[in-house]
């Protein structure tokens, strides 16, 4: 089969990552999760008590990995899993703030470019269809409500044991889609050729079946 690169683009909390993994595993691709990676860094960050500048400083000594494990893809930091670690509000909160400083844009750009040399990919992001790889063949950006992206949120921290409050992860939402957009570095934008998916009132089957359908379209065109 022919081997493209799916790159997946849209807000925090739309389903991206359930999404790209699905797609993945449908087509034999690998999936790769830029989230993950920017939120190792923030881990990293934060267990170190390192600000901006200082994150930049010690990005020689930062070693993002992804292992396979029997729930899926994990990241390691520095060899460590850190899977379950990097998941909380508050690594994603550290996560946004600084995903906008560029060299540490350009590091983890660098290594996202690299993974996709060989094709037979699919990542999501950010800025995967308009700065990782404006080349990419299939451009997906995904987007839903600011209310129905913070009702997923708030499940998905229930789930994991967490005590959430609707009102606090509804502004989170909204402040990290400020963020994303508006920051000077690589802001979320949909690059000019994505194919628009609005998953509002899609359920997750649905969603996946009709992301399968695109994909098949481009491979079978
Ligand atoms: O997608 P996820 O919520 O895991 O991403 C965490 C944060 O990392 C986002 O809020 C965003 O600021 C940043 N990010 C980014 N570019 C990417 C992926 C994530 O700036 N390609």
């Amino acid at each position: 089969m022919k081997k493209i690169i799916v790159a997946i683009d849209g807000y925090s909390s739309c389903g991206k990552s359930t999404m790209a993994k699905a797609l993945a595993q449908y087509a034999g691709y690998t999936y790769v999760d830029t989230g993950a990676m920017y939120r190792a860094v923030a881990l990293y960050a934060l267990e170190n008590g390192l600000d901006e500048q200082q994150t930049v400083a010690a990005l020689p000594e930062i070693h993002i990995s992804f292992i396979h494990a029997a729930d899926g893809q994990h990241v390691c930091l520095n060899g460590r899993d850190v899977e379950t670690k990097i998941r909380t509000l508050e690594v994603g909160n550290k996560a946004s703030q600084i995903s906008p400083v560029k060299a540490i844009r350009q590091f983890l750009v660098a290594q996202q470019q690299a993974m996709g040399e060989a094709k037979g990919i699919v990542m999501d992001g950010r800025d995967i269809g308009t700065v990782v790889f404006p080349q990419a063949e299939l451009k997906l950006f995904l987007t839903a409500s600011p209310e129905e992206r913070a009702n997923r949120r708030f499940k998905e921290l229930q789930e994991k044991g967490e005590n959430p409050v609707y009102e606090e992860v509804l502004r989170d939402v909204n402040d990290r889609d400020y963020r994303d957009t508006h920051r000077a570095e690589s802001p979320l934008r949909q690059a000019q050729d994505a194919v628009v998916v609005d998953n509002t009132d899609m359920t997750k089957d649905e969603q996946i079946a009709h992301i399968r359908r695109i994909f098949d379209d481009y491979i079978n065109r």
